[in-house]
């Protein structure tokens, strides 16, 4: 039988054990240690924080350890002056310098009385990083709030509603608060565009890839039309649950303007408006081999006006270039948006007719050489007269590229030359 007082030291022994055992697997850094900063027991966490710090000179001393970082925490405790109490709490100390990985310790300072310091040390680093980038996400963000004048930005919920506003998006919009909150984004495109499917299409998409970016037109409140780009990214919880979708609608009209005109200047004939030489080369490419894959009908028209030389010796070579231009109108008329009519070069051009076997092609050749026969191009010197010629020339196995397409169309051309022109061939 043990005695009480055995009992009581047991009883004491045990709860220092565990005390110790608490100290020792405790996720914080623990340090003992005198009012002067000499330690005499610390937890394995506690030197591991400290060790970078103090290099061979071992830890003896939690102010010394800790000086060349926070040399302030020795006058903090000298100054005091209470019989116990927190010396500091979370007191942050910059062991490597301010940066996106800077290792940043907590430090809170205790006085057990007047021969005993406790210090706790946390590593903060992530939770420091983390409030830094929060930071600089929102300074960012109030930057662009202010100073980008063609972008705005709004969240949508779950369901694709406006819930979030800001100046940005009256700037851009025109829309007020209270209109854009509670809308879905075809509040913003022109009304023409406007098709009930294109914002949930629009959302659904983001929602499968992340995000998504379309171009539409979009109309302000007050009626002004402008091209806008929207891009929406899926809003997700730290965990990853769905929280809704962010949204920059930016207005890139100019930018559209400008690659329009770059596209039309790149594709285009300078003097007539037709397709340029090169555009064609560049279709015909694709075209011809598209149609060799779906064993789908092409035909190539080659045309060129006739004694074209003679109309600029009499009329002038101003009136040649608006028989030129008329040419082109005329076949404008009478083709389809998806058949292209290049100018070659000089007084000559051709037509791509996809899907076109050798019947209509002819068909369509002999119409557009009635019509230029018909026209009468009114010019500074009077009226002017002018003919075709016409080849054409379907795809086939044995005529398969653009280059020997075009071959048997200017025989075909030079056929109804000889044949006495204004012909088909
Ligand atoms: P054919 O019926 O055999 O085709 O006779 P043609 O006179 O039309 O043939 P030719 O190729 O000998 O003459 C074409 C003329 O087209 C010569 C050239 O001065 C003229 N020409 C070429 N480019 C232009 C242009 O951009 N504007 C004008 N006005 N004339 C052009
Ligand atoms: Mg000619
Ligand atoms: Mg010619």
């Amino acid at each position: 039988m043990k005695s009480s007082d055995e009992a009581q030291d047991d009883e004491l022994q045990t709860e220092h054990e565990a005390l110790l055992s608490f100290v020792y697997m405790s996720p914080v850094g623990l340090v003992r240690s005198d009012a002067a900063g000499r330690i005499d027991m610390m937890n394995p966490l506690a030197s591991q924080l400290l060790m970078p710090l103090v290099g061979a000179h071992g830890i003896d001393n939690i102010f010394e350890s800790l000086s060349s970082v926070a040399p302030e925490l020795r006058n903090l405790v000298e100054s005091f002056t209470a019989v116990r109490g927190p010396v500091c709490e979370n007191h942050r100390i910059f062991v490597t310098p301010a940066h996106e990985r800077a290792v940043v310790l907590s430090c809170s300072i205790i006085k057990i009385n007047a021969q005993l310091l406790m210090t706790v040390l946390t590593d903060v680093s992530r939770q420091v990083a983390a409030e830094r980038r929060a930071r600089q996400t929102e300074s960012w963000l109030a930057a662009i709030y202010t100073n980008v004048k063609d972008f705005s930005f709004f969240s949508l919920d779950a369901q694709g509603r406006v819930e979030s506003w800001n100046d940005s998006v009256t700037r851009v919009t025109g829309y007020s608060e209270v209109e854009a909150l509670g809308s879905t984004l075809a509040r913003f495109y022109a009304p023409g565009q406007f098709l009930p499917h294109r914002s949930p299409e629009h959302l659904a998409f983001a929602r499968d890839q992340g995000w998504h970016v379309e171009e539409c037109w979009c109309e302000t409140r007050q009626g002004t039309r402008y091209w806008g780009q929207i891009l929406v990214a899926v809003s997700r919880e730290e965990d990853g649950a769905f929280t809704g979708y962010s949204v920059v609608l930016r207005d890139i009209t100019e930018r559209k303007i400008t690659a329009d005109n770059l596209k039309r200047l790149l594709t285009t004939d300078h003097l007539t408006g037709a397709s340029s030489r090169a555009h064609f080369f560049e279709t015909a490419e694709a075209e011809i081999a598209r149609a060799q894959r779906d064993g789908e009908a092409l035909s190539l028209v080659m045309l060129d006006a006739d004694h074209f030389k003679r109309i600029n010796d009499t009329a002038g070579h101003l009136a040649g270039d608006e028989v030129l231009k008329r040419i082109v109108s005329e076949a404008k008329q009478l083709l389809r948006t998806q058949d292209v009519f290049a100018r070659l070069g000089g007084e000559e051009f051709v037509l791509m007719l996809s899907g076109a076997d050798a019947r209509y092609a002819t068909h369509v050749a002999e119409r557009l050489r009635a019509a230029i026969e018909a026209a009468r191009v009114v010019t500074q010197a009077g009226e002017v007269r002018v003919t075709v010629s016409l080849g054409c020339v379907t795809l086939s196995k044995s005529c398969s590229t653009l280059q020997a397409l075009l071959h048997a169309a200017d025989l075909a051309l030079y056929e109804a030359k000889t044949a006495g022109r204004n012909c088909v061939r």
